[in-house]
Parts: C-alpha cells; structure tokens; sequence
C-alpha cells in the first residue's frame, strides 16, 4: 500500500510550493560571426566559431543534404541584406538583451 496523506495543505501552502516552479528565459547571445543566437561560452552551433577562431570545421561535418539547405539559407539572407526583405527570417532578429528579459 501507498503512503496515506496525513493532512490536506491549504491553499496558501500549496501556492507557497508552486512559487518555485516557475520557468525562467535562457539567456542568449549573440554570435560574432553569423549573429545568430547562441549559448553564451559555447561554440557557435552553425559556424563553428568561438571568440573569433574557428573551432570546429562545420561545413566539413554536413551531409549532402544539411549543405544545400545551408546554401539556400544564406542566399535567402544575402538576399535579405541586400535590401529585400522577405519573411520567414527570424533567426538573425533575436535581440539577447530582449530574450532576457523576464
Ligand atoms: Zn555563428
């Protein structure tokens, strides 16, 4: 048999546990080289960078078809500096300093 609760807790002791368990925002920054959001003291998961050296040869990694996905997406962000603007790029817009915001 299972353990049998002594006591009903209260509202208020209940809501006391509960204060705990909240969810807080990861903080994130900003890579140097790619501006997308990365965990801050790790290496850039994209491009391999961390503090302006390349660490790991990412591109050397890639499959066949993780490479043509990454062609497509840096054209599309080319296109995106050169001043057109189309929707669906989200990545390099995070701002860490609004991430980590409560
Ligand atoms: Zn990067």
């Amino acid at each position: 048999m299972g353990g049998v609760q002594p006591k009903r807790h209260t509202k208020s002791k209940r809501n006391r546990r509960r204060s705990h368990l909240a969810l807080k925002k990861t903080f994130l920054s900003v890579c140097t080289k790619c501006g997308r959001a990365v965990l801050p003291h790790r290496i850039c998961e994209y491009c391999g960078f961390y503090d302006g050296r390349e660490i790991v040869d990412v591109a050397a990694r890639l499959t066949k078809k993780e490479k043509k996905k990454r062609e497509r997406e840096e054209a599309a962000a080319h296109e995106a500096r050169a001043g057109h603007r189309h929707s669906g790029e989200a990545t390099p817009e995070l701002n860490p300093e609004e991430l980590s915001k409560k």
